[in-house]
């Protein structure tokens, strides 16, 4: 009898470990998560990486969206499009990878949320760890109306809301778009990142960069940069200043997700480039994801279907 309880107390303890490991992130998991920190991304060495090296390129993703397809019942085929996109990813090898906001379908005061954020981890855990992988914020990861509360939720999963870095002479600043948006339930917050981004562009080194990009959840504007206010956008209110401010600073690109598929437009030289989702797709543009070259004097930039991928970057 005492031999029998002690197997099945055995088998029942090996069990409940198996599924610890299913649902929540290992030590080294948590590490690669946690690399947004001190308004800085780790994994990119502050000094080395501000000189110019050699022609690069990222991969931008947008709205994985875990959960989505089936409003929060499943996540069978996130799980199956995102881990496509990984296998991309390991086989074309970027400098680095971002993925700009609604890692999850639900927002963090729902109950499917750690179950999401779970298996978030634990397929982009399976990118090659010498592929940094940047996550951005957003309207699902912090709620349409953020708050301190839903931002450090966000924050215990993923790191800082808003930073910047510099990859290979290139200076990367990350915003919070939710509280552009709407600022109402943090309007703390978006004082301080506006604050923080004055000095950022105003730094004398980022008038060195080669480029300056913007990354962010929601685009500023899908096409053109006084279109109404509406919900794929940044209201007018804070967009115009937002705009001028960045364009004074030599930004080159805005890149954005929300859309769950293609739009781009100018403001003046600077690109608002949106890009179509990992996850559930809203338009004709497939499940994919937008290759960027950068090269000295320029970028250059393509949208992927998940099928449509080629064998390798030039
Ligand atoms: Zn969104």
């Amino acid at each position: 009898m005492y031999l029998v309880r002690t197997i099945l107390l055995t088998a029942c303890s090996l069990f409940a470990s198996s599924l610890l490991h299913a649902e929540e992130p290992t030590g080294k998991v948590d590490a690669r998560f946690k690399q947004a920190k001190d308004r800085t991304f780790r994994a990119f060495d502050a000094e080395k990486e501000q000189t110019w090296q050699q022609p690069f390129f990222f991969m931008q993703l947008a709205d994985t969206q875990y959960g989505m397809f089936t409003g929060n019942k499943g996540l069978e085929k996130e799980k199956e499009l995102c881990q496509q996109a990984i296998a991309h990813i390991n086989r074309l090898k970027p400098r680095f990878v971002i993925v700009c906001g609604d890692l999850t379908n639900a927002t963090p005061e729902q109950a499917r949320y750690q179950a999401q954020v779970a298996q978030y981890h634990q397929d982009f855990s399976k990118v090659d760890p010498e592929i940094p992988l940047v996550c951005v914020c957003g309207n699902h990861d912090i709620g349409n109306r953020p708050t301190a509360k839903s931002i450090a939720q966000y924050d215990a999963n993923f790191g800082d809301d808003y930073f910047s870095f510099w990859v290979g002479g290139v200076f990367n600043v990350v915003l919070n778009s939710s509280v552009l948006r709407d600022p109402s339930g943090a309007p703390e917050v978006l004082q301080s990142q506006q604050d923080w981004l004055e000095k950022q562009l105003q730094n004398p080194q980022t008038e060195k960069a080669k480029h300056v990009f913007v990354f962010q959840h929601h685009p500023m504007f899908l096409e053109t940069d006084d279109e109404p206010d509406q919900y794929f956008n940044i209201p007018l209110e804070r967009r115009t200043p937002l705009l001028a401010q960045l364009k004074a600073a030599n930004v080159r690109a805005v890149f954005a997700g929300h859309y769950h598929r293609n739009a781009y437009g100018r403001s003046g030289a600077m690109e608002m480039i949106t890009t179509g989702p990992v996850g559930r797709p809203l338009g004709k543009d497939p499940s994919g994801f937008r290759i960027v070259k950068v090269q000295e004097d320029g970028i250059e930039h393509q949208y992927y279907g998940l099928d449509d991928v080629p064998e390798s970057i030039e």
